[in-house]
């Protein structure tokens, strides 16, 4: 175990004594004896704010994702094809990140959800923060128990193109020896925050043991269009309602159990397919599952498929942290294509309402949210 544990600030970056641990100097050095120098020489991005970033090096050779859209959907040099997808037909992968969260209506929220999914008798995806964990792992370990997959999404949600190779494996092992500490077990998923890679960070989850886990495009879209907890207009839009089109192709979504409106969003998804499941005939999976690939380094995968019934319509993504007190940012819209604004995450409260999927086609960079 480290010899301590990086703040729960997660303004700061993780940085001095916490980066000397052998902990982080031990993974490094494995990392840089299997990792292509010439991918962990890729320029880090400039930290901008939560949000933004700005790419520093060929955005098509690297494959920047969400900002230009690319996903390696095989593997390369010194790097595993990323996870985005479920490969079979009205299969739905469902994630939740950014929790578990401190304080109780949050955690209230991430019970809701749990129960809810209990309701159904499926599970998910939690990818959670270890800034977060720490301050309240029984939650972890109650996922766990409760047979849901765990997942990391770094220490201190920076987007990791912006961090050095040392401060990525730090996020990632410091978070790693948390939840180990909380479950008794490692991961094998791996979400960035903000979705934000480029074949340097791809690399080095990679090497560390982990998959690249972002989501479809489909399902980001359908981030965008929810502004309130109540889905109820978003569920007539065409971009939620696709999500449950009879033999859609496999998707993963993206929700947050990190405040009321998030976590609002995908309840109100998840008690429409209950209330709809007659309709419905989608595989709600957690993304282990659907993947076919066990959701922990012991090998333990619980492979439950829960066929709900679910689903009727199609499309994409989840919702995402958007804003219920939100104050919009449309800032990506005129970014550069080196110029990547993430949407914050639900923490963060607001930005998106509107980029994704055309602020790919512009190239700008959006990332998504969480
Ligand atoms: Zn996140």
């Amino acid at each position: 175990m480290p010899a301590q544990w990086p703040s729960t600030d997660q303004s700061k970056f993780i940085t001095g004594n916490l980066l000397a641990d052998p902990l982080v100097q031990d993974a490094l050095a494995y990392v840089q004896s299997v990792v292509p120098a010439d991918l962990l020489s890729i320029p880090t991005s400039t930290y901008i704010s939560l949000s933004t970033v700005k790419y520093n090096s060929d955005v098509a050779k690297n494959c920047y994702w969400p900002g230009t859209a690319c996903v390696r959907s095989a593997p390369g040099n010194g790097y595993q094809a990323d996870v985005y997808a479920c490969p079979q037909t009205s299969t739905w992968g469902i994630s939740f990140d950014d929790g578990p969260t401190v304080d109780l209506v949050n955690h209230q929220d991430s019970l809701a959800i749990r129960q809810q999914l209990d309701k159904m008798k499926i599970k998910g995806t939690f990818f959670v923060v270890g800034s977060n964990v720490i301050q309240n792992p029984q939650i972890v370990l109650d996922e766990y128990n409760d047979g849901q997959q765990i997942g990391v999404h770094t220490w201190t949600h920076h987007p990791l193109t912006t961090c050095t190779n040392e401060q990525i494996v730090a996020e990632i092992k410091y978070s790693e020896a948390l939840i180990y500490n909380a479950t008794g077990h490692v991961p094998k998923f791996f979400r960035p925050p903000y979705g934000d890679v480029d074949d340097r960070v791809r690399s080095i989850v990679n090497a560390l043991g982990y998959s690249v886990t972002i989501w479809s495009k489909d399902d980001f879209a359908a981030d965008q269009t929810t502004t309130s907890p109540s889905i109820a207009a978003s569920l007539e839009n065409t971009v939620i309602s696709s999500w449950f089109a009879p033999n859609r192709p496999g998707f993963i979504s993206l929700s947050h159990d990190i405040s009321p409106f998030t976590s609002g969003v995908i309840l109100s998804i998840l008690q429409y397919v209950q209330q709809n499941r007659a309709n419905i005939s989608l595989n709600i999976v957690p993304i282990g599952t659907c993947m076919n690939m066990p959701w922990y380094v012991d090998g333990s995968a619980i492979t439950t498929t829960s066929k709900t019934a679910a689903a009727t319509n199609t499309t994409t993504l989840l919702p995402s942290p958007t804003t219920i007190n939100a104050t919009t940012t449309s800032a990506s819209a005129t970014a550069s294509p080196t110029t990547s604004n993430v949407p914050s995450g639900a923490h963060r409260s607001a930005a998106l309402t509107l980029f994704p999927a055309f602020a790919f086609a512009c190239a700008c960079a959006a990332l998504a949210m969480l």
